[in-house]
């Protein structure tokens, strides 16, 4: 372990980046899951850079009881603040709070990334509302609650409606879909608006991640049965429906849905596509027509070929350098390197290492506030 952190040193040279810090994440027994995902998201620097200040502004709670925020502050801070460049931590606190919180992942048995990855967004954004709640309530008397644009004309009615807190959370990770139904009697548009922290994205062999947004946000018809009701026709109708992108997020993750449940088979079956997913990704199904570009910095890849066993691991680019964390090693990689894990075009291929969660940093000067 420690030669391969040297031999990492050694690659980078003076080109290692100032102030960075490159280790390994110790498995508890099947924890790869887990350690993938953290990966990306301390690479992910907005969101590291929040943690780190939570964690300064926070440490001296000493009556603070654990939860999965405090305990991952900790672990990025105690990342950060290494005195050697690289090596290998072991995520001991974050991993049994894991477990304790949530009996899915408590077995030794093989866990989803993008599961787990999706429960942990939520449960920092349930943490910090209950922590604004509670601040809330402790100076609910000193300042007057602020007024927004298209709030609730009569806030003081009945059945006060709350207003959704934005979390640092959301402000990385959250866009906003919009639904839009349109009656093909009347013509009426219905747009029904959705928050989302990641996109899951169904997949086709020889495809791309541009063509599978494409189809994402193609037009739906709903007929026959899946009529759609009108509340202007009052009845149902047919209709016309699309998914587009009203407001792409900062941090856009995208998860490629490669197990699929096979009716025939009663079991789940991993989709080794080819998928093609570009460096640099222009976000087209926007509802404005301006493109948002965005840069690849993580992938979390499966490695198997089925569902129920296999590996992760996670590809990580930082200071213009990509790195290649498999628990506790980390390796250098060239750029080149990264569509090795594309897939497969053919359905049996001894390459089993697939991008399966990616994550893209917006470029454009839309998400500059
Ligand atoms: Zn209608």
């Amino acid at each position: 372990m420690g030669a391969a952190g040297s031999k990492l040193e050694k690659a980078l040279g003076d080109q290692f980046p100032e102030g960075e810090r490159y280790f390994g994440l110790e498995n508890f027994g099947n924890t790869c899951y887990c350690n993938s995902v953290l990966q990306a998201l301390y690479f992910c620097v907005p969101f590291r850079e929040q943690l780190l200040e939570y964690y300064a502004c926070h440490k001296n709670g000493a009556d603070a009881e654990d939860n999965l925020l405090t305990c991952l502050a900790d672990l990025f801070t105690q990342i950060n603040s290494q005195k050697k460049k690289t090596g290998v931590i072991a995520p001991k606190r974050f991993v049994q709070r894991l477990k304790k919180q949530n009996e899915l992942f408590r077995s030794y048995m093989h866990q989803d990334a993008h599961e787990f990855l999706n429960f942990l967004l939520n449960e920092l954004v349930d943490i910090l509302e209950k922590e604004a709640q509670a601040a809330k309530t402790e100076s609910e008397t000193s300042s007057p609650s602020e007024k927004t644009a298209n709030g609730p004309k009569n806030p003081q009615a009945n059945g006060v409606k709350k207003e959704p807190l934005v979390t640092w959370v959301h402000k990385n990770f959250q866009g906003i879909l919009t639904n839009e139904t349109r009656c093909l009697r009347c013509e009426t548009v219905t747009a029904r608006d959705e928050a989302f922290l990641d996109l899951s994205l169904d997949i086709e062999q020889n495809s791309s991640i541009t063509s599978c947004l494409k189809n994402f946000s193609s037009t739906e018809t709903l007929n026959a049965e899946d009529k759609f009701f009108c509340d202007k026709c009052c009845s149902l109708q047919e209709a016309q429906k699309r998914m587009k992108i009203k407001k792409p997020p900062h941090i856009l993750v995208i998860h490629l849905k490669r197990f699929k449940y096979i009716e025939q088979l009663g079991r789940y079956k991993k989709l080794s596509y080819r998928v093609v997913f570009p460096v640099e990704l222009k976000l087209s199904n926007t509802v404005e027509d301006a493109d948002s570009e965005y840069s690849l910095f993580a992938v979390v890849v499966h490695v198997g070929s089925g569902p129920n066993h296999g590996h992760y691991v996670s590809l990580v680019k930082s200071h213009n350098h990509w790195l290649f964390f498999d628990d506790e090693n980390v390796e250098m990689i060239d750029e080149s390197a990264v569509q090795t894990f594309f897939g497969s075009a053919q359905e049996y291929s001894s390459n089993t290492d697939h991008g399966y969660i990616l994550f893209y940093e917006s470029l454009g000067a839309n998400n500059k506030s």
